[in-house]
């Protein structure tokens, strides 16, 4: 395998060195250094082009810098941005009324951050465990499933099974049992246990790689909750919002979650906005003043939802997310290439897994992307997702897939 040699330019070196300085050292990026997007692209400092296949971690499903988006932030932010829940604002209404009706639940409660809304979604669940299911003072229990991914506060990273998210952060929050994903034999064993009020589960796991579980598991799992009296949590947070090829991707089996996660494109990666759905038995468990966030719902993140949303359905983002996402699969198998041992995915959330004698070469393949113009990032070692914009074009799909062809000779 030939090394890749990285062409970072001083400029670039600069940039890189001063973040390394006074910036934690909690993330490893690629070494190239951003300054503008739009649409499907970025460009770096040194004014290189890019095709963006990571899209913020999904975050930025509509584009960069889309126009409808970044118009309703600058129109709200002249007029008013922050007013907390302690008064009522002119457009809390207007986005609850609106999200309400476009996923179809009784209420949203809305927050920030992805994470945040997982805490949401796991406190609404025990209160309702507690209030309507009647399980004893302080003993709910919340299923999740092994290769989970929800957040690092240090409740989420409790029921963590990536030893990076968790080492060294203990004691950890009990209160959760963990079973293998993809596995209905062990959910219906576990749901047997009379204090479980809740199952959290991501549809497909993205951060572990785009696990993509059998056909029928989420159905399945759904009614199992459903006989078992336990609330089916979906944390749709990276593959909601148009990312698989249906709004939601429960949507693939008809499952509505009885508490539904939302976050990162609900602000086409301008803010961070995040939302839990809920009909009123379980929203109305939590009361004034036993939950909340200064800047949960403000003005400007009302008006930013809104128009992201809008933007999903005006420009058919679904219907553009499962046609190219089939479309790129198909073509990725056909390259036949040794060194990809599985293409996975639904819609535009794929990943590829790297088979390789060296463990360091999927990072070795992003160099190389990175140098022929378009900028991925490994998960978990040998994993490479493939998440582009969603309004990408069938010939920037092809450009990016001739990319793709030229950079794996670097693995040959
Ligand atoms: N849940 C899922 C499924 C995610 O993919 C992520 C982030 O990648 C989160 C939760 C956490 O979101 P945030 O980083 O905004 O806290």
């Amino acid at each position: 395998m030939s090394l890749i040699e990285t062409t970072s330019s001083s400029k670039t070196q600069e940039f890189i060195d001063k973040e390394l300085q006074y910036s934690a050292h909690n993330y490893h990026p690629l070494p190239v250094v951003l300054e503008r997007g739009e649409g499907v692209y970025l460009w770096d400092v040194d004014g290189k082009r890019y095709y963006d296949f990571l899209s913020g971690y999904s975050a930025v499903n509509q584009g960069h810098c889309h126009p409808k988006i970044i118009g309703a932030l600058i129109e709200q932010a002249q007029k008013l941005t922050l007013t907390s829940r302690a008064f009522h604002s002119d457009l809390l209404g207007e986005y609850a009324e609106y999200i309400t009706a476009y996923f179809g639940y009784d209420k949203v409660l809305p927050m920030n951050s992805g994470v945040e809304a997982v805490e949401t979604g796991l406190k609404l669940a025990r209160r309702w465990g507690y209030d309507k299911k009647g399980i004893g003072a302080n003993r709910a229990k919340i299923i999740t499933v092994a290769g989970n991914f929800h957040g690092r506060t240090l409740n989420v990273v409790s029921f963590s099974t990536d030893p990076s998210s968790r080492d060294g952060f203990g004691p950890f929050m009990p209160g959760y049992k963990v079973i293998p994903y993809n596995d209905l034999a062990a959910l219906e064993e576990a749901l047997a246990d009379p204090d479980v009020a809740g199952f959290l589960v991501e549809p497909i796991q993205g951060e572990a790689g785009v696990y993509v579980p059998d056909d029928g598991y989420l159905a399945s799992a759904y009614a199992l909750c459903r006989q078992a009296n336990v609330l089916f949590i979906g944390d749709e947070i990276q593959t909601g919002l148009a990312r698989t090829g249906k709004m939601l991707a429960c949507d693939h089996e008809g499952v509505r979650p009885d508490i539904l996660i939302l976050g990162k494109a609900l602000s086409g990666g301008t803010l961070p906005i995040s939302a839990v759905l809920a009909d009123d038995d379980v929203m109305l468990c939590i009361k004034p003043g036993e939950h909340g966030s200064t800047y949960g719902g403000n003005p400007l993140a009302c008006k930013v939802a809104i128009a992201s949303l809008e933007v999903i359905k005006e420009e058919k983002l679904t219907e553009r997310a499962a046609e190219l996402g089939s479309y790129f699969r198909d073509q990725v198998r056909a390259l036949n290439h040794p060194a990809i041992k599985e293409i996975r995915g639904k819609g535009l959330l794929n990943a590829i897994v790297i088979d390789h004698h060296d463990p360091d070469a999927a990072w070795q393949l992003c160099l190389a992307l990175k140098e022929n113009g378009m900028l991925a990032k490994p998960t978990h070692g040998d994993k490479i997702r493939f998440a582009p914009p969603l309004v990408i074009t069938k010939d920037q799909l092809d450009a990016c897939i001739h990319i793709i062809e030229t950079s794996l000779k670097v693995l040959e």
